[in-house]
């Protein structure tokens, strides 16, 4: 292999930057690993074997240049390998932080297949942006010539903040509206601080609001103006708002004060993390502190839930999942750090009632077993019998998953059309919804997904907003000649 820097797969192993111990990470939310060194990112990027077909990149929703910005790591040229990296995803760090890597580019990497463990490609990419920020290599954001055309954004999320970003470089004055008082979207008051500290996400922010993108928080359509008085002030719209309505359990006493709202809870902790008052913080009903915690779901809400509890000091935190661990939606890698951290997961098991009279006191559970596979291939649980017991719980967490809001009567649009799942429609060819210049991207297109994939909705659809804003300058001009 002479002088090539790469291909060092052979004789050198996979290697991800270290963990904090357990112990020492459940008392705060700081991000559990640490950062590679120069040497070891290096080191690291070399392993790849620079496939002519990269499966990495053609798994990667954004088909990031990954083969390439490893090379320019490799060989000490970081700041190339960062504006590369950085042409095709407008949040390089936080995808290398938060993206299940282990189901997209390194789940995908051949090398992973040949046996040697996959290049640690989100380590890497985290460690480049990172590097970029420190260096002030990130550029500023640069509006282009002014078209005197606007759009507003519903939706401060991923897919909403990377439609901004583009559209404001392509000379759009952007409004960006949220109901929340910070934007972000499910980066800022979702996925809490110990996968994904809150000031790598805001300085993100700071870098649009200094671009020039005018972002108006707290602001709620529904609440503060309709989708109508909006189109009235935007030449185009983009609905970005995300899946926030949380699928229930049908138990007798889920009413119970003591069950709460996944999203409810991490909102919480998250907005404590910033610093907030928070009330159900101070009155203790969203606070795992000194209580045993159930906490029921398999997925990666889930997950965040368990091991927030944790460090909230509670007494004991269990994770209740239906199917076994095998068959959950849940990435492994975070199953595998609540356990270090202390969780116990009580597989093949599902509430029937929640039991207590002025709070929830204990959850009667069900073990299950697993049947035939369902309409989804997976094999249905269904209860066991005489198996029915208790388990003792101050607080019960229901992390079940999301469904869309019901845009069209929120918005006051009857007009906008929905699918049976209640996922906005678009007409996937302009992604553009039944109202004209009213354009859909992310979660609320998809249904629950990833940020990955909501950046990419995001990309896709500048492109439309683009064409069509276009066209309309055009007809305006010939109706104006
Ligand atoms: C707890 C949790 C953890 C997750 N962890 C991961 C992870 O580790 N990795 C990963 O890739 N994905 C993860 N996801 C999924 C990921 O966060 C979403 O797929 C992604 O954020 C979707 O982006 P979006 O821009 O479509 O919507 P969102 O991020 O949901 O943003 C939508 C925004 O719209 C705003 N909004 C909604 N309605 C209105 C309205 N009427 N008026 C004004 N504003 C409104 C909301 O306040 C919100 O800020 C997680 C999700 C959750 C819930
Ligand atoms: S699949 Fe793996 S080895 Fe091949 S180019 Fe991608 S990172 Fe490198």
């Amino acid at each position: 292999m002479g002088d090539n820097p790469m291909l060092k797969f052979v004789g050198l192993g996979q290697s991800y930057p270290d963990k904090r111990a357990a112990d020492a990470r459940a008392d705060d939310f700081l991000e559990i690993s640490r950062s590679f060194i120069l040497d070891k990112a290096e080191e690291q990027a070399s392993r790849c074997s620079q496939c002519g077909v990269p499966y990495c990149s053609t798994h990667c929703p954004l088909h990031n240049h990954i083969p390439d910005w490893l090379r320019l790591t490799a060989e000490g040229r970081l700041r190339e390998a960062y504006e590369l990296s950085n042409l095709t995803s407008t949040m390089p760090e936080i995808c290398g932080r938060i993206c299940p890597q282990d189901r997209l580019c390194e789940g995908n990497c051949v090398i992973e297949f040949s046996g040697h463990g996959a290049v640690t490609i989100g380590s890497v990419e985290k460690y480049i942006t990172d590097t970029a920020w420190k260096e002030g290599w990130v550029e500023p954001l640069v509006p282009g010539a002014a078209r005197g055309q606007s759009v507003g954004v519903i939706g401060a999320g991923p897919a909403g903040l990377t439609t901004a970003e583009y559209l404001r470089v392509a000379g759009y004055e952007v409004h960006v509206y949220d109901r929340h008082d910070r934007a972000g979207g499910l980066l800022t008051y979702g996925i809490p601080g110990f996968k994904l500290e809150k000031d790598v996400v805001m300085r993100r922010i700071q870098r649009l609001k200094d671009g020039g993108i005018i972002f108006h928080e707290s602001f709620e359509i529904g609440r503060d103006a309709t989708l109508d008085g909006l189109r009235e002030r935007h030449d185009a719209i983009l609905i970005a708002t995300g899946v926030y309505k949380p699928r229930d359990i049908k138990a007798p006493g889920v009413g119970a004060a003591g069950v709460v709202k996944a999203l409810d809870y991490l909102t919480a902790s998250n907005k404590a993390g910033f610093g907030d008052a928070v009330p159900e913080h101070a009155d203790g009903s969203l606070l795992a502190t000194g209580k045993h915690v159930v906490v029921i779901g398999g997925g990666d809400t889930a997950m965040d839930c368990v091991r927030t509890a944790i460090r909230q000091g509670a007494k004991s935190v269990k994770c209740l999942y239906r199917r076994d661990r095998d068959n959950m939606p849940g990435s492994q890698r975070e199953v595998a750090n609540a356990e270090e951290e202390g969780v116990e997961f009580v597989w093949l098991t599902a509430p029937i009632a929640f039991e207590g009279t002025e709070h929830v006191t204990g959850v009667k559970v069900t073990k299950m077993r697993l049947g035939q596979p369902d309409a989804s291939g997976r094999r249905a649980p269904e209860p066991d019998p005489g198996s029915e017991h208790t388990l003792e719980a101050d607080l019960v967490i229901k992390a079940l998953g999301y469904d869309p809001e019901d845009l069209p009567k929120l918005f006051g649009s009857e007009d906008l059309s929905v699918t049976r799942w209640g996922t906005l429609r678009v007409d996937h060819k302009t992604m553009m919804t039944s109202v004209d210049g009213v354009f859909a991207a992310g979660d609320i297109v998809r249904g629950a997904s990833l940020v990955v994939w909501a950046i990419r909705d995001g990309r896709d659809v500048t492109e439309h907003m683009h064409k069509y804003l276009k066209a309309k300058a055009k007809t305006r001009e010939s109706v104006a000649a």
